[in-house]
């Protein structure tokens, strides 16, 4: 548990409008001296081109671009689904895979078009935590949970390319299971549950590199 010296409270805003990824991230770090706030908390402010060839790239963009705009340490995650016999793909494009504005059913049924035919189902989750001071700095914490793309959807629960990502550990797809069995092996849940056990040190780092509050005094 938490045991620094310094026990102020640090507020911390995380990069993202989702609720649900908020409340998930506040979990994991309660316990700890720090006041986690959103997006929804702030004005709106310009929003960043992810762009990045790699989740570690775009997790960064999100963090440095929220931290240095709001003057906050700010933490991004970006995330996707990487399958072998695709070349990697979807991987950065995960959420776009079938068009801006597709449903995640559509998703589902463009990669199995994709893989149709095809005997490597090897595919993998990953996750990339970044956090950020506004002067640049930052941490990264990534993590990967490998699976298969199964023949056809399966399940309900979830979200994305739950129904096809098959858990052979579980003999289940991602679909199939309970949030709290999900966040036990999957990609966001251990690359969080590994920020967790370090945080005592990302206090710390936080620390030492937030600009110091210079205070101006005006003479006549
Ligand atoms: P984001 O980084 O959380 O925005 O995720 C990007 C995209 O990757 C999502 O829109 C999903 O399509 C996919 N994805 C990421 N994590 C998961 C997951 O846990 N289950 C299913 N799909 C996911």
């Amino acid at each position: 548990m938490y045991n620094s010296k310094d026990n102020s409270i640090i507020s911390i805003i995380i990069a993202t409008q989702n609720k649900g990824k908020t409340e998930e991230i506040r979990e994991y770090l309660k316990g700890f001296p720090v006041d986690i706030k959103n997006l929804d908390d702030f004005g709106p402010i310009p929003p960043v081109i992810e762009d990045g060839d790699t989740f570690d790239e775009n997790a960064y963009k999100k963090s440095s671009h929220t931290a240095r705009i709001i003057g906050l340490p700010a933490l991004a995650d970006d995330s996707g689904l990487v399958v072998e016999a695709l070349g990697n793909a979807p991987g950065v494009y995960s959420a776009r895979y079938a068009g801006d504005n597709a449903t995640d059913e559509q998703l589902c049924e463009k990669l199995l078009k994709e893989m149709d035919g095809e005997n490597n189902r090897k595919a993998s989750f990953e996750c990339v935590i970044s956090i950020a001071v506004p002067t640049g700095p930052a941490l990264t914490y990534e993590a990967r949970c490998d699976g298969l793309i199964a023949e056809k959807p399966s399940g309900q629960n979830g979200f994305g390319y739950d129904p096809v990502f098959y858990y052979p550990e579980l003999d289940k797809t991602f679909a199939e299971i309970s949030m709290e069995e999900k966040s036990r092996v999957s990609h966001r849940g251990r690359a969080l549950r590994e920020l967790a056990e370090e945080f005592e040190k990302v206090l710390v780092w936080i620390r030492q590199n937030m600009p110091i509050d210079e205070k101006f005094e005006c003479k006549r």
